[in-house]
């Protein structure tokens, strides 16, 4: 916990452990047995005192346990690991995918260009995808996939991270991130890595799972669903994760992603000693990126300081350079025009899906009906991209808004089908479409 303090991205929110009416009451035991064996701190609360903190917990609570739990933004994390790599003379090609290994020559594909590149130490992290890249040298190494599916709620229902104490299973777990609740998650194994659906039991299954332990979540609005693939190596209870070292192609897989600080620091050891190095990995030590003090922000980014802040960490810093610029773009979630001139200038992103996962915006209520178009027009403003690529642009931002919408919009159709409208028709996109693909 005090490593994940050292990073801004996450949010230390708190926790709780919660049985309702109808668990097996023996699992308590076993759970208070197992955080002791793990040196794991518990606090025991009543029923009465669970629902004071949490009141839109189902009442009917038989256990609670106050847990250290915290949030963490993805994209902004693995976005502030690549910034601090570039800081310290790593250079980073998103959008790329390695084809060939041949001794210590990779050949891999940057938007549809072929490349090459030499090293001494080639790492393979490719999640669920290590089997076959390791293929690439002939090497055989076992990930299994298994997809999980999230519900995303408008607003916040609970305002700690509230997992399901029984025996670990599907649809545990509920959670605050920024202004929406997650509903969490499926587990099944998948065997397509490409192209994956997010069934209708799914969403059914979890949309129950959420409404059992937050009633209130059957008022919210369900805005979309997202998947993902876990990669897992042995058994999934474990989440173990292996590395594998064969001469100067090594393999890291499995794990979590609150294994990856370890698991980045026993790859960044054993690189350094095949490389001669002598230093000693300081991941666990210090922050990603330098230390900003947040009210030092107050005077740049006035009343919007907190928010970004606990948006962008310690990259806040580097988005003073673009204060001047804040119209805001984004009404659901905030965002203003010079986050999104920040985030396409030095987050790495190359089109307006990846500026959405830096700043947020077009992830709120409204998800993207409005902002897609204002935020296209600022980089168009500022000549980062043209008139032509602002369409495309659009449209492909907005089939990937759709793609999450749809397995959840039966209860919403009404809802869905003005957004779909509004889609289409603002500036009538889905002829532009046919038009510039023509
Ligand atoms: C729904 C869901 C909920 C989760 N919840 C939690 C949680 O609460 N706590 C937790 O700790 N963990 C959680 N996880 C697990 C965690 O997200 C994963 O363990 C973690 O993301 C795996 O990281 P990774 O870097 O190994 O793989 P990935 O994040 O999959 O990254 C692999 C990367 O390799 C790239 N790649 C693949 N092939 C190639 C190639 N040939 N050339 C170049 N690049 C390539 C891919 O494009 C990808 O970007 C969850 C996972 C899911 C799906």
């Amino acid at each position: 916990m005090q490593e994940v303090l050292l990073i801004q991205q996450v949010n230390p929110t708190g926790g709780l452990f919660v049985s309702f009416g109808g668990d097996d009451e023996a699992y308590k035991g076993k759970f208070q047995a197992g955080c002791r064996k793990a040196g794991i701190k518990i606090n025991e609360l009543t029923s009465e005192e669970a629902l004071k903190i949490e009141p839109n917990l189902n009442s009917n609570i038989e256990s609670a346990f106050e847990v250290d739990d915290g949030v963490v933004d993805p994209f902004m994390l693995t976005v502030a690991n690549a910034y601090a790599a570039r800081e310290n003379k790593a250079e980073i090609e998103t959008y790329s995918r390695v084809v060939k290994i041949a001794g210590r020559e990779l050949s891999y594909l940057n938007d549809n260009k072929k490349k090459k590149i030499k090293a001494d130490i080639i790492v393979n992290a490719t999640g669920v995808w290590a089997g076959k890249t390791a293929k690439l040298v002939g090497r055989e190494i076992k990930v299994k996939a298994y997809k999980g599916t999230i519900l995303v709620y408008q607003g916040r229902a609970v305002e700690r991270v509230v997992n399901h104490l029984h025996f670990p299973s599907q649809g545990d777990i509920i959670l605050p991130h920024r202004n929406t609740t997650l509903v969490g998650t499926t587990n099944i194994p998948e065997k397509n890595l490409e192209r994956f659906n997010i069934e209708k039991e799914e969403v059914d299954f979890l949309k129950e799972e959420g409404f059992a332990k937050v009633p209130l979540l059957r008022k919210r609005v369900l805005l979309r669903a997202y998947a993902g693939l876990r990669p897992v190596v042995g058994e999934i209870s474990t989440r173990s994760f292996v590395l594998s070292d064969d001469g100067n192609f090594i393999t890291i897989s499995g794990g979590k992603l609150t294994t990856y600080r370890l698991m980045a620091e026993k790859v960044g050891n054993l690189v350094a000693r095949k490389l001669g190095v002598r230093a000693k990995c300081r991941t666990a030590e210090e922050n990603i990126i330098g230390d900003v003090k947040p009210t030092k922000l107050k005077k740049i980014f006035k009343k919007d300081y907190e928010r970004i802040f606990r948006r962008y960490g310690n990259l806040s810093g580097k988005l003073s350079a673009y204060s001047s610029r804040n119209k805001r773009i984004c009404l659901c979630e905030g965002v203003t025009s010079n986050e999104i001139l920040f985030a396409s200038k030095e987050l790495f992103c190359k089109n307006l899906r990846d500026i959405r996962r830096r700043t947020r915006f077009g992830m709120g209520f409204c998800q993207g009906r409005r902002c897609t178009f204002e935020a296209a027009l600022t980089l168009f403003s500022e000549n980062i991209i043209n008139s032509e690529e602002a369409q495309l642009q659009i449209i492909n931002s907005l089939e990937e808004r759709w793609k999450g919408i749809v397995p959840v919009i039966e209860d919403y159709m009404s809802e869905a089908k003005l957004l779909e409208a509004t889609y289409s028709c603002t500036g009538n996109y889905n002829m532009v479409k046919n038009i510039i693909r023509r």
